[in-house]
């Protein structure tokens, strides 16, 4: 589909399509697989997989695994599986590590041209001479290493000689620059671990910068987005890819070749975007994976976390994340989100697409006296009140129905529109019921009885009588008892992540984020396959847990609330 969206990013893209600059766009989405991925990745997954498609291009998944201490296959299957789900694919799975090759014959040619040498200044003393701000760092007393030196040192390095942390490749570039990036960047680290794809066979690993930028140039990438922390790193994301020029390099390319990747080159362009945020979350690996880790939640899929695979869980969609990020929009304006934002997409997302069911979470039992006991019927239920497409179902009907508890008042509040001792309330598709007898157990209220008007089904004439109120209900001899998990915000506070007072994130925990109740479906919402998005009426919208629903014992967790009901 052609792109009608108009942000500052496709507004290059377009130029540049209508410029014929590129024979096509291509970009890639680039995590690092340390990591399960978050609502903040929907937004550059949109971005990437959704300008690749909307001009005719590609895009590829590219792992970024060039820090293999903090990596694991667990991750890079999630981080697939995500991307999937979101409603993308990938033309290219590629790993950063596929060019490690190529990469480090960049390093030696940088070498050679005197643009890169190998310093053994430890980390600290790098850190002493980097300088700050205001004033200048000093050069590193290795920095006029001759090109033999260099290299001798470099491939000593690779061969796994010295010691994690003794030398780093360097980058020659200025020590005076009010860039810190560019001040004699690492290109190399020397660390001796065990990489999931490369096993043992480096030594030496490729620094963020190097070999990212070279990635983009080696799969020409013509569009490489970003988020804005990123900006200060482009001056060093163009130093490599033009003192490397791949395109005129046809050496550093073989290794490539010999694996039979293909090579177009590129001058990538990067351009950075503001990344997305949300108030009552956090969002970042390291703070999710101390959540996982310090056991406050159940794992990544744990409903409550803004993981993907937390928030599928709790039954947002693909197209709600995909509205959300369409209604958020594309800047360079850092700002922090309200969390209704994401909830009103998925509201209406939902409100277009989830059949209706009844639900009862808090029962209280209502039994109908002027109906024989062991009465049935099947009533006829659309399943959507706006579109006659959904059907109908079968909605098993008899005289002992469950109610929710809270639409029974004893002594009821001003303006209380539901069940009152003596009042009159519809049932929802079945009638008219006046409560005539209130049954309690000391103080609690366990049944409702009284009589169902036979004038006033739906259809016949005494059915448009006026009545204040309606509530759902399920029959107690058809529904199913089910497990509900009433899921809140994980975070009392709007940010989680102010740390006044020597508080962090985890000080800020709502104890009431899961509720865990007992209630009753009916039939038709036990049937649901896991994943199942419904509205159950009146009370929200709910999805058959994706690993614990049964049809005999089912689960549903809350997605959403009906109407947006925090209280800050
Ligand atoms: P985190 O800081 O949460 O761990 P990250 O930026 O380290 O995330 P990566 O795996 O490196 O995560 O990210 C892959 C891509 O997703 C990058 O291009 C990054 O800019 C983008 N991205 C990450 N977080 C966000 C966000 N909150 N909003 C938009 N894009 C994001
Ligand atoms: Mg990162
Ligand atoms: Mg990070």
């Amino acid at each position: 589909a052609a792109s009608t969206k108009q942000d500052f990013i496709r507004q290059i893209v377009r130029e540049d399509v209508a410029n014929g600059k590129h024979s096509a766009i291509k970009t890639r989405f680039p995590p690092e697989p340390n990591g399960y991925l978050h609502i903040g990745h929907a937004k550059a997954i949109c971005l990437d997989f959704g300008i690749a498609a909307e001009f005719g291009g590609s895009c590829n998944l590219r792992l970024d695994d060039t820090n293999p201490a903090k990596e694991d296959p667990e991750y890079v299957r999630a981080i697939q599986e995500d991307v999937h789900w979101l409603g993308f694919d990938w033309h290219d799975l590629r790993h950063a590590s596929d060019y490690f090759e190529v990469l480090y014959l960049a390093a030696e040619k940088l070498v050679r041209q005197g643009d890169a040498f190998v310093c053994d200044l430890s980390a600290n003393e790098v850190r002493a001479y980097r300088g700050t701000l205001t004033e200048p760092g000093r050069n590193s007393p290795y920095r006029d290493r001759s090109v033999e030196d260099n290299l001798d040192l470099l491939r000593r390095m690779r061969a796994g000689e010295f010691a994690d942390g003794a030398r780093t490749l360097r980058a020659k570039i200025d020590m005076a620059s009010g860039n810190m990036n560019l001040r004699d960047p690492a290109l190399y680290r020397i660390k001796h671990v065990e990489h999931q794809n490369t096993g043992n066979d480096w030594p030496i690993y490729p620094m963020y910068d190097f070999a990212h930028s070279l990635s983009d140039a080696v799969e020409g990438i013509t569009h490489s987005l970003c988020t804005l922390e990123f900006e200060d790193h482009r001056p060093l994301y163009d130093w490599c890819v033009d003192q490397v020029d791949l395109a005129h390099s046809p050496e550093l390319i073989q290794p490539l070749l010999d694996k039979g990747l293909p090579f177009e080159a590129s001058k990538p362009r990067q351009i950075e975007f503001s990344r997305l945020n949300f108030n009552y979350l956090v969002m970042s690996k390291r703070k999710l994976m101390a959540l996982v880790n310090d056991g406050l939640v159940d794992g990544w899929d744990d409903p409550r976390m803004p993981s993907l695979q937390g928030i599928r869980r709790r039954g947002y969609t693909p197209s709600s994340l995909r509205l959300m990020v369409d209604r958020v929009g594309i800047s360079k304006q850092n700002s922090l989100l309200d969390l209704s934002i994401l909830e009103g997409a998925l509201r209406d997302d939902l409100d277009a697409a989830a059949p209706r069911r009844m639900a009862v979470i808090d029962p209280l039992k209502l039994t109908i006296t002027n109906l024989s006991t062991g009465h049935e019927e099947a009533l006829t239920f659309p399943n959507h009140p706006k579109d006659e497409s959904f059907g109908t179902r079968t909605v098993p009907f008899s005289n002992e129905l469950w109610i929710e508890r809270e639409d029974f008042e004893e002594v009821p509040p001003k303006g209380f529109k539901r069940l009152i001792p003596g009042g009159e309330v519809r049932l929802r598709g079945a009638g008219i019921f006046r409560c005539d007898e209130v049954i309690k157990d000391g103080d609690t209220v366990v049944e409702i009885r009284g009589e169902l008007d036979p004038e006033s089904r739906p259809g016949m004439a005494g059915a448009d009588r006026k009545i204040k109120g309606t509530i759902h209900w399920v029959s107690a001899h058809h529904a199913i008892k089910a497990e509900i998990r009433l899921y809140d915000r994980l975070f009392m506070v709007a940010d989680p992540d102010n740390d006044e007072g020597g508080k962090t994130y985890q000080d800020y925990l709502n104890p009431d984020s899961r509720r865990t109740v007992s209630g009753y479906v009916e039939p038709a919402a036990a049937a649901a396959a896991p994943e199942q998005s419904f509205q159950f009426e009146r009370i929200g919208y709910f999805v058959a847990d994706r690993h614990d629903h049964r049809h005999d014992a089912p689960v549903f967790n809350r997605s959403v609330t009906l109407r947006d009901t925090w209280a800050s």
